[in-house]
């Protein structure tokens, strides 16, 4: 049997506090810092275009800025200020760019947000899964087998964990679960009475450069893992927020579950930018509240 370990998404309030005094790159618009309590931006990322560009494109006073190949949209929504992150797909890429947004912006909080594939049965097309737990599901060890002994991966249940807390573990065998901010996860429940296009749930999101069109498999992923959904980043990017301290959330939109034949629709996309913002407009409110 495997076990389980969970990392706190939890960033201390004294983190928040060194950052915000020496950060330099704060929104230097004067007018904005009179009407609300300067707070550091927090980051929303998307991977694709459908994923990004309609957040981008509600922002005020806007500034684009490209940095090796991400692109960050530098603004504010409804007075707070925002980063809007293009990670483009996948684990790396996700890795990276939240990387960069860390330390060029030292956001308050990180949401990665977007499209995924339905792994729960009950789930479907436009609903939308909070990350309570985000999990890389492409790291394992698979059982031995000979030449010509052939393939099998509904036999691969070895997780991988690549954030050993002893580094010399050489088989770190375990799924690594990382937990959903606290108070990123109020915030998207108060958003969640805006969202009529379907439900919104707490779940576990399931992260792999792959994309799994096998029932067998996904099915075996949604019982070994406790799947909800499976998408391309939102595991890696928790796995830089943890490390750097900073509050993260997954949340995901089916865009299709073919495990109740929940065909692609790329709209989803842009119910969940919108769904998205008004969450981080919750969060930033609060965090102004608070300050
Ligand atoms: N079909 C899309 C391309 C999506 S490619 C289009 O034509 O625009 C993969 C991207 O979609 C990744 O960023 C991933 O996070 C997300 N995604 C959506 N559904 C997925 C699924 N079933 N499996 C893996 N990734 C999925």
């Amino acid at each position: 049997m495997m076990h389980f370990k969970r990392f706190m998404g939890i960033a201390s309030v004294c983190t928040a506090l060194f950052l915000s005094a020496c950060n330099g790159d704060g929104d230097s618009n004067s007018q904005q810092a009179q009407e609300k309590p300067q707070l550091q931006p927090i980051v929303i990322q998307g991977a694709l275009p459908i994923e990004s560009e309609r957040m981008a494109s509600k922002l005020d006073s806007v500034t684009v800025e490209t940095i090796g190949g991400w692109t960050f949209w530098k603004g504010s929504y409804k007075g707070y200020p925002m980063i809007i992150s293009k990670t483009r797909m996948g684990m790396s890429n996700s890795a990276a760019a939240t990387a960069i947004a860390i330390q060029h912006y030292q956001p308050i909080a990180i949401i990665n947000q977007g499209t995924s594939g339905g792994h729960d049965p009950d789930l479907h097309v436009f609903d939308i899964v909070l990350g309570k737990y985000t999990t890389n599901i492409g790291a394992f060890k698979t059982p031995y087998q000979p030449i010509n002994g052939g393939s099998n991966s509904l036999t691969w249940d070895e997780a991988f964990d690549v954030l050993p807390e002893d580094e010399s573990d050489p088989e770190p065998i375990a799924i690594r679960k990382f937990e959903g901010d606290p108070a990123l996860l109020v915030a998207a429940y108060k958003a969640k009475a805006n969202y009529s296009k379907g439900q919104v749930v707490e779940g576990t999101i399931g992260s792999a450069d792959v994309w799994n069109n096998e029932l067998d498999r996904i099915n075996f992923l949604h019982s070994t893992y406790g799947t909800s959904v499976e998408e391309m980043e939102a595991a890696s990017v928790a796995q830089i927020a943890y490390q750097f301290k900073v509050p993260f959330l997954g949340i995901r939109v089916l865009s299709n579950n073919i495990t109740n034949n929940g065909a692609y629709d790329p709209a989803t996309g842009e119910a969940c930018q919108d769904y998205v913002l008004d969450v981080a407009e919750h969060y930033m409110k609060a965090k102004t509240e608070t300050k």
